[in-house]
């Protein structure tokens, strides 16, 4: 049996704003868009456990917010800083085992079933990984300890904040019976509602449906979430994505093979991808792409590069070129672009911030970001985007 750890720090963003700044400490803080008295565009891209009380969520209209919080705190994403904690932490995970797969800048998957023999009990390795993240970092995660992926997931977000909640194998149906069917990993809200048609409003009535009848109705994502609705996921930890890259990625509504519609997602996602790298100073030299077939096989290529990049556009033609190499003989379910192999700006001559402008693409991806942060992200669109 695998031991497998999810560890999601809590409130990432906002509790290290009251770490910087102890006088937010106890008080509603909002990482987000500027609010402008209520007036302002944009998002809350994470917020405090006070903020939360006040009904303020992450992706709530940053306007929303201010409604609700007029007296919280409002401050401005640091992702410089936020990338430099992440590192602390990933690097804190790796002294405990190898595999390590980083889910975002604030969780991973940790399989420590090889640990065991060396460093002991799986969830004595959980208390050590905690308290090592708020020695070195002075802040909190959550942590599910399970045998696989699936359940660990749902199992460190039972608890928060600072939670460690364990699920063995003699309680896994116990654990999974009375939770809503939106928790079964790719069920989406569309998938949710049929779902909810069908009478199957938690995962322990979903149970009662046989494997037959489930695959009839749902097809290959069938199968899937009768095997999920027992607690059964076989997939790996994979640590392929890099402690050091950026991606982005996103699932369909509805499962596609349009391609056009699939190139003009990889242009999307690898805008975004730039944006943030631009943001965050680093250029790539290797791009991967990542596709999960509707079955939910999941496929990445990757390309190596001999020069640096960070627009949009050059990430998305190798993004494209690897997509090509694909077959589409079935539906695509998700799409994901991320650049690796990261080096700041100015790590070498050839990148001193005096050249930064000198390439005309890059002048025009600037542009665009100041665009984005002045008037939304919505306000500009690539022409090729508007299809
Ligand atoms: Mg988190």
């Amino acid at each position: 049996m695998r031991s497998i750890l999810h560890v999601d720090m809590d409130a990432f963003y906002a509790s290290i704003e009251q770490l910087d700044h102890p006088e937010y400490k106890g008080k509603p803080v909002i990482v987000g868009a500027d609010p402008k008295g209520g007036k302002g565009r944009g998002v809350v891209a994470a917020c405090s456990y006070e903020a939360r009380t006040f009904g303020v969520r992450s992706a709530l209209p940053i306007s929303r917010a201010w409604k609700l919080c007029p007296e919280g705190v409002y401050v401005r994403p640091r992702m410089k800083r936020y990338v430099e904690v992440s590192a602390h932490v990933m690097e804190v995970f790796r002294r405990y085992t190898d595999l390590v797969e980083p889910v975002s800048i604030d969780e991973a998957f940790l399989d420590i079933t090889g640990s065991a023999a060396l460093l002991g009990r799986p969830d004595q390795i959980a208390l050590s990984i905690k308290k090592e993240i708020h020695q070195t970092t002075g802040l909190t995660a959550s942590v599910g300890l399970a045998p696989n992926k699936f359940l660990a997931k749902i199992a460190s977000d039972l608890r928060k904040p600072d939670g460690l909640v364990v699920v063995q194998e003699k309680d896994i149906q116990e654990f999974l019976h009375g939770l809503p069917i939106s928790r079964l990993w790719g069920v989406g809200p569309k998938t949710e509602q049929r779902l909810r048609e069908m009478g199957f409003h938690t995962i322990g009535q979903l149970t009662a449906a046989s494997r037959e009848s489930l695959i009839r109705s749902l097809g290959s994502l069938g199968e899937h979430l009768f095997h999920l609705s027992r607690g059964k996921d076989n997939r790996p930890v994979v640590p392929n994505w890099e402690a050091k890259s950026i991606g982005s990625e996103t699932t369909f509504d509805e499962d596609t093979d349009d391609r056009e519609l699939l190139l003009r997602t990889i242009l999307e996602l690898s805008d975004h991808v730039a944006e943030r790298l631009r943001k965050d100073g680093y250029r790539a030299r290797k791009v991967t792409l990542k596709l999960r077939y509707s079955s939910f096989s999941t496929h990445t290529k990757q390309q190596s590069l001999d020069k640096r990049i960070q627009t949009g556009e050059e990430l998305a033609q190798i993004a494209r070129a690897l997509f090509s190499q694909f077959p589409l003989t079935q539906k695509i379910r998700l799409i994901g672009v991320s650049a690796g192999d990261l080096h700041r700006d100015g790590e070498d001559p050839e990148q001193l911030p005096l050249f930064a402008y000198s390439n005309g693409k890059e002048k025009l991806g600037h542009t665009v970001d100041e665009i984005k942060q002045r008037f939304g992200t919505d306000a500009l669109r690539r022409g090729s985007q508007l299809l």
